[in-house]
């Protein structure tokens, strides 16, 4: 597949990069690191994303040039979407009936482009950006390098989650004499937040609930509002419920402004949180996906917590 992409791409001149909306650490370590390597092959590539670049990625080589819209407007030949099951993920107008091609990991990953490699083995699309690169001849600069790393190192949970291995290593050992600085990389995502992130997460663990193996947090939008918080101050609030000894899986509520709820749900390993993702609509990885749910509060946590205590059943 990682030929056929290629095969897809040399022919053409301009592309647009996009990942999906809320942009995590891999969505745009990769969408980054894949427009340079478009960039390194003599090709324009313009990055486009719904959301702003979260503050803890704003420092990332070419981070100042992604452009935040609602629409892809231009003359581009193909559209290649990163980290990203759907077009609808990406929450951007404009992207119907252009060439697209997909490049995604997760497991429930969907070929919804004309071309779509996707490969759940890897730890991170940004991973898959990296061999296109080796595969394709591009130098691995430190400005890739270091995209490519922030992917590897926040979908790993540093390193952390189940998948991490030794390839993951050498990787990252690959990237790190390419010019990946660690102690940088990690001070400007986990050394970087707002205070309004910290206090929303007091508000969060104030609201600890446990049932046995699953534990679950919540925010409210009134609670953002008086922290002061945006969206992207949720990022990871959930894996502190997670850091519970005996805690199989945890889960993160977050009211939307429409009164729905977005969900966020990590496991340690023993429970496939991506199919309880995938019961309501949403999806992502065995250890770590999302979904969305009608409120109110208590209904989406019994919903959600049955579909979990159905996977635990079945595991046991
Ligand atoms: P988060 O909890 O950080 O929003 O998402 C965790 C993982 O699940 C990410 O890999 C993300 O891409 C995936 N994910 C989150 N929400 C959804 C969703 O609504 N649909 C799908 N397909 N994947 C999701």
């Amino acid at each position: 597949m990682l030929q056929e992409v290629l095969k897809h791409i040399e022919p053409r001149q301009h592309f647009v990069l996009t990942s999906h909306a809320r942009p995590d650490g891999d969505a745009i370590g990769s969408a980054l690191a894949c427009g340079q390597v478009l960039r390194s092959l003599g090709k324009e590539a313009q990055v486009v994303m719904h959301d702003p670049v979260p503050r803890i990625y704003q420092r990332l080589p070419f981070a100042d040039r992604v452009v935040h819209s609602k629409r892809v407007k231009g003359d581009y030949e193909a559209a290649i979407i990163l980290e990203c099951d759907s077009i609808q993920r990406t929450r951007l107008d404009g992207l119907e009936h252009r060439f697209l091609i997909s490049i995604d990991h997760h497991v429930s990953g969907r070929p919804f482009a004309h071309v779509n490699w996707i490969d759940p083995q890897a730890v991170a699309t940004g991973e898959m950006v990296y061999r296109l690169a080796r595969e394709a001849g591009v130098k691995i600069t430190p400005e890739i390098a270091t995209c490519v790393y922030t992917a590897l190192l926040t979908d790993t949970g540093s390193f952390m989650y189940e998948g991490t291995n030794e390839h993951t290593f050498a990787l990252a050992r690959e990237l790190v004499l390419a010019g990946a600085d660690p102690a940088h990389c990690a001070r400007n995502i986990y050394f970087a937040h707002s205070t309004a992130k910290m206090r929303l997460l007091g508000a969060a663990l104030s609201n600890l609930h446990r049932e046995g193996a699953l534990a679950w947090i919540s925010v409210t939008q009134e609670q953002m509002e008086h922290c002061g918080a945006k969206e992207e101050d949720c990022e990871g609030l959930v894996n502190y419920a997670l850091a519970i000894q005996d805690v199989q899986a945890a889960i993160f509520f977050r009211e939307l402004p429409d009164s729905r709820y977005r969900v966020s749900l990590r496991s340690k390993g023993q429970l496939n949180v991506a199919s309880v993702a995938e019961h309501f609509g949403g999806g992502g990885h065995e250890c770590a996906s999302g979904c969305s749910l009608e409120g109110p509060l208590p209904v989406a946590v019994a919903r959600v917590m049955a579909q979990l205590l159905l996977e635990s059943s079945s595991v046991q």
